[in-house]
């Protein structure tokens, strides 16, 4: 199956403009700026995803390894045996400090 030309524009216009941000940082470059490279990086690379396997294909790879979120954030910080999508582990998060406080959710006497 050949590629959809306008989704092939896009990643190629993303690549692009992700290089250029990357050989414009340089030393005085702040984290935020390395920030928005890597989010351009992400950015084209869903692209990526999405030009070598189409939409409902079985065997299309998912950044998180998420059936929910298949191309959600990653958590970078994710604890041992935990998956590494961001969205689950959040709410994984929230349902367990849930857990560990019951008490503190009653009204005081
Ligand atoms: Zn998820």
């Amino acid at each position: 199956m050949s590629l959809h030309a306008e989704d092939l524009n896009d990643f190629q216009q993303q690549v692009e403009e992700a290089a250029h941000m990357a050989r414009s940082l340089h030393t005085g470059s702040t984290a935020q700026d390395a920030a928005a490279v890597c989010r351009a990086l992400a950015s084209a690379s869903k692209l990526s995803l999405r030009l070598a396997l189409p939409a409902g294909s079985a065997a299309m790879p998912t950044t998180t390894g998420c059936a929910d979120h298949p191309t959600g954030a990653v958590d970078p910080v994710a604890p041992p045996g935990w998956g590494t999508c961001l969205l689950c582990n959040a709410r994984r998060r929230r349902h367990d400090a849930q857990q560990r406080t019951p008490g503190q959710r009653q009204p005081a006497q």
